[in-house]
């Protein structure tokens, strides 16, 4: 088989790290940096060479500048070793590329001992060596970025693994739990596809006022008011009932995420000064293997210190998960998602209880990456690698969409509003939102 390597090449910050990383994980394909085996006076690029001539391996991804003097001896060598070359080449402007370096490497110096100097060299060297294909990173997010050179990549090296993730593979927060939950509620929802007909006071509640939030929330939203807010909860509301036959319950799913917004407009939004990014942002973060976890952050800020800020509004009365769910973990993953695409060195995690107006908060690094990117390519494995999915009846069963055709429900169903919509953000069991 064909040896293939793809050279990522390009300017400072333009996001070379960030994709061999996710590319690696994605294909399997071993990732070398020329930053990570410089030595006192031998070339990077003649030791990576060195290093390929020994160990012969199959896929490599080789990340550097593209603009040291041994550049295109090092692919002519590379030729010389038997490897299909993918030359990319990810670009950004110079004022992008020094927005990201201050918010990332504050502390580090410019080899010419001027950021901009140094950016503006690069550029220039960069028009003089060609590629397979040229990728703006300016205003794009990473994610695509990746899954074009991946693309790119695949399309010049017939031999390479093309794992992408299928809806079946994304995995979210929500389809977790359920699993944790209760097995067979996760059978009937996840792996038979069975529809979830009813929908509880609780869901339709978390429902109604994450839809206000968003409108609140939104970035040209600043002069929304709350009577603005109410009345589009009540045309909500009035839909919901529209969707079944269970009216008083849709009146007083009416009323319940009146009350909570009302309350929150008065506690929190009037006295907020902080700058909203993004509402209910959809994201998917890689894990390898054909495996991704999906979510949807409700908010995300910059703090007046210019931090990102996650934030997850729950309408649940109190921290009370099931001890085998770890929810934390959901918190800690946003805050994975929002860092990947922001390249933020911290973020700050939030989880807002809004009856209450409490807290809980958190901090993710990019020394977390790792250790979170693991945990939930654990929590999956463990997940699909189950073979039997026994019922697991609680009082939770009252809430169970699948009551009526379970064989072992603990109670009887609630009322509740049925429906013949199905999304990803429906739950099997409630109990969380
Ligand atoms: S009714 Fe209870 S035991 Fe049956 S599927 Fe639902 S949660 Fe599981």
């Amino acid at each position: 088989m064909a040896k293939s390597a793809l050279v990522l090449i390009g300017q400072i910050a333009a996001g070379k790290t960030t994709t061999a990383r996710a590319l690696a994980q994605r294909t399997g394909a071993r990732v070398f940096c020329v930053e990570d085996v410089r030595e006192p006076g031998r070339a990077a690029l003649h030791i990576l060479g060195d290093t390929l001539a020994t160990t012969g391996l199959e896929h490599v991804i080789l990340e550097c500048s593209g603009t040291t003097a041994d550049f295109e001896g090092f692919l002519a060598r590379l030729d010389t070793l038997g490897y299909v070359i993918t030359v990319v080449k990810l670009v950004c402007s110079i004022e992008t590329a020094y927005r990201r370096i201050q918010a990332t490497r504050s502390l580090e110096r410019a080899r010419g001992g001027s950021w901009p100097v140094q950016l503006r060299w690069v550029e220039q060297r960069l028009r003089a060596v060609p590629a397979e294909a040229t990728l703006q990173t300016d205003a794009v997010e990473l994610q695509m970025v990746t899954k074009e050179v991946e693309t790119r990549w695949c399309q010049a090296s017939p031999g390479l693994e093309h794992r992408p993730p299928d809806a079946g593979n994304s995995f979210s927060f929500s389809r977790l739990s359920t699993f944790e939950r209760c097995p067979l509620a996760y059978q009937f929802r996840y792996v038979e596809q069975r529809p979830a007909r009813y929908r509880f006071q609780e869901e339709l509640v978390g429902r109604l006022v994450h839809a206000g939030l968003a409108q609140l929330y939104r970035p040209q939203s600043a002069e929304f008011s709350l009577e603005k807010l109410l009345a589009s909860v009540s045309t909500e509301a009035s839909m919901v009932s529209g969707l079944g036959s269970a009216a008083d319950l849709a009146e007083s799913v009416r009323d319940e995420a009146i009350a909570i917004l009302r309350q929150h407009y008065a506690r929190g939004f009037t006295l907020n000064e902080r700058r909203t990014l993004a509402v209910e942002k959809r994201f998917e973060i890689d894990l390898g293997a054909g495996l991704a976890f999906v979510g949807t952050i409700d908010r995300l800020i910059e703090s007046q210190a210019g931090i990102p800020v996650v934030i997850d509004y729950k309408t649940s009365t109190a921290p009370h998960p099931a001890a085998n769910i770890p929810d934390f973990l959901q918190l800690e993953a946003y805050g994975l998602a929002a860092q990947l695409e922001l390249r933020a060195p911290v973020v700050e995690i939030r989880r807002h209880y809004l009856r209450t107006g409490t807290e809980e908060i958190g901090v993710v690094r990019q020394s977390d990456i790792s250790r979170i990117r693991l945990a939930l390519r654990r929590w999956i494995r463990r997940v699909t690698g189950v073979v039997t999915f026994p019922p697991r009846p609680t009082k939770l069963c009252s809430w169970c969409t699948y009551n009526n055709i379970c064989p072992s429900p603990l109670q009887p169903m609630r009322t509740a509003v049925e429906i013949f919509v199905v999304d990803e953000k429906s739950s099997a069991t409630t109990g969380s939102g």
